[in-house]
């Protein structure tokens, strides 16, 4: 039977790790310290800044919450972004995306400190990441490494394919896995016959955005799935096709109108040797690594 990789569990271990090494550094006198800047009232990114500073509190760090007007312009924030690389007490600047549109995102995200940039999203670090030097890697993939090495998968030699070939996810994953001696292909919207690759994957890693795209003729029998997917579904035919007969999901459908569903169609994990659920995968492992990378820069910053 399948294994299902419990990311809460794996999550939970790695902010136990972290909360040590900052009681450690605190005895050391140095107290990591994260800013998030948070434009606008999307209800998501609210949710998402807002677990990530309560998690800073958790586990000792420092946190600012800066929240400037949704009508900031672009010189507004790089100047807001240059004070804090300026800040001795913030080792970590997260800039919560998506910004309003008269900001120049990617101009702002290359203003960023690639000493604080606990993201991962500075050029400078992803080419460190390119060249397999030590660098701050975005929060996501380093969280599907985690996964593997905590469930004892192996990753030197095997086939791992990755679909999707973003900047936060895909390109970056696909990096780590290089760099851990994986054989990696990178597939994305234009791959001719995706199925036929997916198929020679040790390790397929979904990161498309599209419920259900993989489904079980796309899996090699017991190979290990990383479903990176996130999906709100709220049409019945939608749920029908992944959930019909899941009694759980069936519940919680009725009751909340919606539910979530990854890239990968849950009949798919049967067939794998393990796998990441959604939820409970890969998402709960994105906060445990910026605290591991903010805490990570803070002594990288000084040295230690
Ligand atoms: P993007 O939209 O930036 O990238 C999606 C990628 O999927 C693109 O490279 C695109 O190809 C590819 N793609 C789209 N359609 C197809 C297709 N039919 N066949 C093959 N490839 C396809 O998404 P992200 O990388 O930001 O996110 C991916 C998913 O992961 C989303 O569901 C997101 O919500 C989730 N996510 C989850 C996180 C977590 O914490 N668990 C964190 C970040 C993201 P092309 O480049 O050709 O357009």
């Amino acid at each position: 039977m399948a294994r299902a990789l419990d990311g809460a569990a794996i999550a939970a271990a790695i902010k136990a790790e972290v909360a040590e090494e900052v009681k450690r550094l605190a005895a050391r006198g140095v107290r990591p310290g994260l800013a998030a800047v948070l434009v606008g009232h999307i209800p998501a990114s609210e949710m998402y800044v807002r677990s990530k500073v309560q998690t800073c509190g958790e586990l000792g760090l420092y946190s600012d919450l800066i929240a400037p007007p949704e009508t900031v312009t672009t010189e507004e924030m790089m100047d807001l972004v240059a004070s804090l690389n300026d800040r001795d007490e913030i080792d970590g600047i997260l800039v919560q995306l998506p910004l309003p549109k008269q900001v120049d995102t990617k101009a702002l995200l290359d203003r960023v400190s690639p000493a604080k940039d606990v993201d991962g999203f500075h050029p400078v670090n992803a080419g460190k990441l390119q060249a397999g030097r030590p660098a701050l890697a975005p929060c996501t993939p380093e969280g599907i490494i985690e996964i593997l090495d905590r469930s004892g998968i192996a990753i030197e030699g095997q086939r791992a394919v990755v679909v999707g070939r973003s900047d936060i996810v895909g390109k970056p994953v696909a990096m780590l896995l290089l760099n851990r001696h994986a054989t990696v292909t990178i597939c994305h919207s234009k791959t001719r016959d995706l199925g036929a690759v997916t198929r020679e994957a040790d390790i397929l890693v979904a990161a498309i955005g599209r419920a259900g795209l993989i489904t079980p003729e796309m899996v090699k029998p017991g190979a290990t799935i990383v479903d990176v997917g996130i999906n709100r579904i709220t049409e019945q035919a939608d749920f029908d096709r992944f959930f019909a007969g899941n009694a759980k999901r069936t519940e919680s459908f009725a009751k909340r109108g919606s539910t979530i569903v990854g890239d990968v169609h849950p009949r798919a994990y049967e067939l794998a040797g393990a796998y990441t659920p959604v939820p409970g995968g890969v998402g709960p492992l994105t906060i445990a690594m910026l605290m591991s990378n903010t805490v990570r820069a803070a002594k990288m910053r000084r040295g230690l």
